[in-house]
């Protein structure tokens, strides 16, 4: 949940977030919104990859891109990078000064204005975590928002990647906003009564039944809320629907379509995912990869999704994301319970958990999801890494393969190799230029 809020300011992170509610995979890290001129073409493409030598990092980077290309890839990761982590700094000291500071002043002046959200039946918490939701939600908004503007669309515009007026991207944040806003007031209202009823066990029965959530919202996001950020089409292209059916044919995937996603709406950068459960089941297909892509490329990049599928990744990912929820709600209760009576043993009265408690939760699970991240992205990257292994054998054309990754690092300006330790902290991606190496 605090997740949700703190992706709430930073429409640059739509996908993301949205990846993340649909179980889906993407081709690339930080696949966002915004321009269409693929400006810059790989310095190399496609060369006989069955005689490539292991070339070291300086050599692989000259084969991918020109110096300024490197030089401009490793500035705007920087750049991103630094503002990223400001932004991620300033949500946590907000909900950390929310948590211990200014919800119970807050609390009291609400319930001074609007009297009738006094109490601690069904209604008043309702409306009072309605309150203070809208009023966490503004405050937020209000704060972060000069990053999330700095973030989302100056950098990118700065470095050619986003297509958006600054008033389209305004519309776009707005809608953004509400969302989130809609989803964690739902979330948070729930997750307090549920406590309330569950009572020492609520950590279990939160688990579980947000588990299922997610599940459902799994199969909503990418039928329901891409569409309202994106154009969603089927791609009426039988040449290719026939290539992907005959990859998928020994697998148990169904598609249920390809899709294109007009993301030059947004960006110039190129994407490509599998999203969606069950019948929802899709590959989403990103203009701006159709447009520079060739069809054996195309192969390459689908031919990844479709690893993922074979070594059932998104089970995976989803089974191990419920398991971390029980450590997570459970550390979440002992921290509560240190915070309410000073030790471990102390018993909160549950029945009446107060309203004031929410900003608290949403501080705590920052702090557990910040370091329960490198682990989750190392699994992640070990995910991608053999998914790319899948696609190098069923794809058909190494040569191919290569050329896609290699479009993909200039298309999106992806650092071929950044730090090793922003990669094990934040990146669920191994390093463009670590894939490219391993096709030989
Ligand atoms: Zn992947």
């Amino acid at each position: 949940m605090s997740e949700n809020l703190r992706k709430s300011e930073d429409t640059r992170n739509t996908s993301e977030s949205f990846s993340a509610f649909s179980s889906s995979e993407t081709v690339l890290d930080g696949w966002s919104p915004e321009e269409t001129s693929f400006s810059g073409q790989p310095v190399v493409t496609g060369r006989d990859i069955s005689t490539a030598e292991v070339l070291s990092e300086e050599e692989l980077c000259a084969e991918i891109m020109s110096p300024e290309q490197l030089a401009e890839s490793r500035e705007y990761g920087r750049i991103s990078l630094r503002y990223s982590l400001l932004d991620r700094a300033v949500d946590l000291l907000f909900l950390g000064l929310m948590a211990f500071l200014f919800t119970k002043p807050l609390i009291g002046w609400l319930v001074q204005v609007f009297p009738f959200l006094s109490g601690s039946g069904v209604f008043p918490t309702i409306g009072l975590t309605a309150a203070l939701m809208t009023c966490l939600t503004f405050l937020h908004a209000v704060i972060s928002f000069p990053l999330s503007f700095f973030n989302g669309w100056v950098i990118e515009k700065r470095f050619g990647l986003s297509n958006l007026t600054p008033f389209h991207w305004f519309r776009r944040y707005l809608l953004q906003l509400l969302l989130v806003f809609v989803l964690n007031l739902f979330l948070m209202t729930a997750f307090l009564f549920l406590i309330r009823l569950s009572g020492s066990l609520w950590w279990a029965v939160v688990s579980v039944l947000f588990f299922l959530f997610s599940m459902v919202l799994g199969c909503l996001v990418p039928v329901l809320v891409m569409p309202l950020f994106y154009r969603v089409e089927k791609l009426e292209n039988e040449s290719l629907m026939e290539r992907f059916l005959e990859l998928t044919r020994s697998t148990t995937l169904r598609l249920t379509g390809i899709y294109r996603l007009d993301l030059s709406i947004e960006t110039s950068k190129a994407n490509a995912m599998l999203a969606g459960l069950g019948t929802t089941r899709r590959v989403l297909l990103g203009d701006t990869l159709l447009k520079n892509f060739t069809d054996d490329e195309i192969i390459a990049v689908f031919a990844h999704e479709v690893g993922h599928h074979v070594h059932r990744h998104i089970l995976k990912l989803m089974s191990g994301m419920f398991f971390a929820s029980f450590a997570i709600f459970w550390l979440a209760d002992l921290a509560l319970r240190f915070w309410l009576g000073g030790s471990a043993f102390v018993v909160p009265d549950y029945a009446h958990l107060p309203v004031w408690t929410i900003p608290f939760f949403l501080f705590v699970m920052s702090i557990i999801g910040m370091f329960l991240e490198p682990f989750q992205n190392a699994v992640s990257r070990k995910f991608e890494r053999q998914a790319d292994t899948y696609a190098l054998k069923h794809c058909g054309s190494a040569g191919a393969m290569r050329s896609a990754f290699i479009k993909l690092a200039v298309q999106n300006k992806a650092d071929p190799f950044p730090s090793k330790w922003e990669v094990f902290w934040l990146h669920s991606h191994p390093a463009i230029g670590e894939r490219i190496q391993s096709i030989r």
